[in-house]
């Protein structure tokens, strides 16, 4: 289907199919929802064994009785595999509670709040702060910033990630920018893999920035592969190292989507300097996180090797999930000017660009018809698309049949939202 090649007469007779199609899915009372990035609760259950693990054995292999007060940085083996998944040394490690959200919060709180290098590097004594925001991306990075009053600038993401000509432009010609968000392995919602160039030029930002500059290195989906060869994510710290950059980066990971969403492990890695600044402050704030959990992980998945074997077993679930909606946007817009979209090797989510101007009408349509989309815009900071067109489709969730019909209505909407918006042109 080509809108801008049909008359007015093929227009008005798809628009007339699609409508009743419409009016169909609206009478049978749908209730789909293709908004929640999280587990489904198979994927849940592949860690059902962490409840009684420790079979009453609560002290590590390092003799650490995990019930007790203490250990900020996390248990030795727990810092070790989480200096493996983001690839750096362990004691550039800390391992936090359940959320690694809550360790970029209180990174941006510090930083923000008494400097992450002393206190005259606080980014409260700056008239503007701002960070640039590859687009699409994660809404809950860019509700940190609106949190704190910085300002948000949108930067465009191509196949390799963020534009890093734009990145480097605007950072040299304003120091109020002291940040970047980044998701580089199957970015959130765009699912690309950040190139080694990309990644050797944001370990260089450190080097044009202004002071007190931060990469927020969000690398939530570092293990989540759909296929067997997933590309690898170049290594950023050695990038850093070689540019002299180290304190100019922060990662973040967690176990949320690999154990239990709501009860894994987050961690972040970052210069020796950033951590002992964090743990400064964070100390005040707890006597240390839950060991017991930490050890429950380990027991189940310690080594890489677990963790990849579990990871697979994921995959298995997930597959049929992506590969449902992918079908029905092949089979409905391969041969069209209606939209394109992502096709990801792994992470959780399926981008998809309407024609510009229809994101918002496309999600109406499918709410009329019992299927939930997350909202026009939330991709974007303030949650505004500028040419509102991208939807953020989450496959993880529903069930195969679930998807199956949702995509039938979103693609009947698409078409609907199209066909409608080239009669009234
Ligand atoms: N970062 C990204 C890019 C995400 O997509 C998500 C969840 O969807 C998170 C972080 C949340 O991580 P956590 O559960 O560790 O707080």
């Amino acid at each position: 289907m080509y809108v801008e090649q049909a008359d007015r007469q093929q227009l008005q007779r798809w628009q007339e199919e699609l409508s009743a199609n419409h009016r169909n899915f609206v009478s049978s009372k749908l209730n789909l929802d293709l908004t929640r990035g999280k587990p489904s609760a198979n994927q849940l259950s592949l860690a059902d064994a962490l409840d009684g693990i420790l079979q009453g054995n609560y002290v590590s292999d390092e003799g650490v009785d995990t019930r007790n007060y203490g250990g900020l940085d996390g248990l030795p083996a727990m810092r070790q595999l989480a200096a493996e998944i983001l690839g750096v040394n362990s004691d550039e490690i800390m391992v936090g509670g359940n959320s690694s959200l809550t360790l970029m919060y209180f990174s941006v709180l510090f930083a923000w709040q008494f400097g992450l290098s002393g206190p005259d590097s606080a980014w409260r004594h700056e008239e503007t702060v701002k960070f640039l925001c590859p687009v699409p991306g994660y809404d809950r990075h860019f509700a940190i910033c609106e949190e704190f009053g910085i300002e948000m600038v949108n930067v465009p993401m191509n196949d390799n990630g963020p534009d890093m000509d734009a990145v480097e432009a605007l950072i040299r010609n304003d120091s109020s920018i002291k940040g970047i968000w980044c998701v580089p392995k199957y970015s959130n919602p765009a699912g690309c893999i950040y190139s080694a160039a990309t990644i050797e030029r944001l370990a260089g930002l450190g080097t044009i920035a202004a002071t007190n500059f931060r990469v927020f290195y969000d690398n939530a989906y570092a293990v989540h592969d759909l296929v067997d060869k997933p590309a690898e994510l170049a290594n950023i710290r050695e990038f850093c190292e070689r540019h002299g950059t180290e304190d100019s980066v922060l990662q973040f990971g967690s176990t949320s989507k690999v154990t239990f969403a709501g009860a894994g492990v987050a961690f972040m890695a970052a210069s020796k300097t950033n951590l002992s600044a964090m743990k400064k402050h964070l100390g005040i704030a707890t006597i240390g996180p839950d060991k017991v959990n930490q050890l429950r992980h380990l027991k189940m998945i310690g080594t890489m090797a677990e963790l990849r074997n579990h990871m697979a077993r994921h995959a298995e679930l997930l597959r049929p999930r992506f590969a449902c909606v992918l079908k029905h946007l092949e089979e409905n817009f391969r041969d069209s000017d209606l939209g394109e979209w992502s096709s990801p090797d792994g992470g959780y989510f399926i981008s998809f660009d309407t024609r510009p101007g229809l994101a918002n009408a496309v999600i109406q349509l499918a709410a009329e018809a019992g299927v939930k989309l997350t909202p026009a815009g939330a991709t974007f900071p303030y949650g505004k698309d500028p040419d509102d067109k991208n939807i953020r489709l989450a496959p993880s969730f529903p069930t195969v049949e679930d998807i199956d019909r949702a995509m039938a209505v979103f693609c009947n909407a698409v078409k609907l939202a199209s066909v409608n918006q080239q009669l009234e042109a």
